[in-house]
């Protein structure tokens, strides 16, 4: 469609909803995203189409999203903030660009450990960060734990994305909550001892390289595994389970929160209820291959193929409380 066509359309609705003094004025909502527009664009048209409400929004990485809320101050146009990573929704709220959100909607439909306990944010779907393996070259037998992976049996064999994504500073800070700073430093280090390569810039070249023979096991988001397997069903990995016999594994979420000077709060509220919803849910969900914050919601037959496991239920503020410790051990362990 053309971009005249598309602002007439605006345009239109404008005439239609817009007038004043008709009771009829089209509530709007402006949303910054951090989620790319093939995954929020479907979410914003049902919404429109089932309430009216018009959704305008801006996507873009995170670090120059909280920059720009930063930079705005109380002038921001933006009511909802979408982002990736506990880590990320932590530090937004620490910088003080979102507003706590009080909602018995929200509260039911979002288990506790994948909202903040403050209600400045809320995990909207949940990424499992699981341990990936070659099927030739490793079994399912000789795996166990996250903490296993630093033992000398894997020496030369383990593949790890770098410490400077934040989904390992994530994995790592909710290490030391669980087990404290001293056992995961040591853990880490036999991390490092055991690695095939260089720290890999992403997950897929962990896969890749598991793949093509230079290590046999990683650590990834299953979003990934299920993205590649897609395109190279031929590959001969399989994601494993760890920790079932103790914390779970480890989960992070995709989320939301409202800004500090949202000027349409209630209509945002509103849209962030409804996304946390069992007609939303799989919509934010399945078309990167994630799974429902709420637990009333089905994964995609796709996801739940990989099989139903323990998730860790430490609340996964967490992640974002101790990222700057996990930051520092990971340094001090020599994980680049
Ligand atoms: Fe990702």
């Amino acid at each position: 469609m053309s971009q005249f066509s598309k602002s007439a359309r605006r345009w239109v609705a404008a005439m239609l909803f817009g007038l004043p003094g008709l009771g009829l004025a089209a509530e709007e909502i402006v949303v910054y995203s951090a989620r790319n527009e093939q995954l929020i664009k479907p979410l914003f048209d049902a919404y429109t189409q089932e309430t009216g409400t018009q959704i305008k929004f801006l996507t873009d990485s995170e670090g120059p999203l909280l920059e720009k809320l930063k930079t705005e101050g109380a002038a921001t146009p933006a009511d909802l903030l979408i982002t990736v990573d506990a880590g990320n929704l932590w530090l937004a709220a620490k910088e003080g660009v979102l507003a706590n959100v009080q909602s018995k909607t929200l509260e039911a439909n979002i288990p506790a450990h994948l909202r903040d306990p403050d209600g400045y944010w809320f995990g909207l779907s949940v990424r499992a960060r699981t341990i990936v393996y070659h099927t030739g070259r490793a079994k399912p037998a000789e795996l166990s734990t996250y903490e296993d992976l630093a033992s000398p049996k894997w020496k030369g064999r383990l593949c790890l994305r770098t410490s400077k994504k934040v989904y390992n500073q994530s994995l790592v800070a909710m290490m030391i909550a669980r087990q404290g700073e001293a056992k995961t430093e040591e853990i880490v280090k036999g991390w490092v001892a055991n690695l095939a390569t260089e720290p890999l810039p992403d997950d897929t070249k962990v896969m890749e390289a598991i793949a093509a023979g230079q290590c046999d096991v990683g650590i990834v988001n299953t979003y990934y595994y299920g993205r590649l397997m897609k395109k190279r069903p031929d590959l001969k990995l399989a994601l494993f389970w760890p920790n079932q016999q103790d914390r779970g594994v480890h989960v992070n979420v995709s989320g939301a929160g409202i800004t500090a000077h949202a000027k349409h709060k209630a209509a945002a509220i509103k849209f962030l209820e409804w996304l946390s919803s069992e007609k939303a849910q799989n919509l934010f969900a399945d078309e990167n291959l994630e799974y429902p914050a709420n637990r009333k919601v089905k994964p995609h037959p796709n996801v739940a193929a990989w099989g139903s496991f323990k998730q860790d239920t430490i609340n996964v503020s967490e992640a974002g409380r101790l990222q700057v410790q996990a930051v520092k051990l990971m340094d001090r362990a020599g994980y680049k």
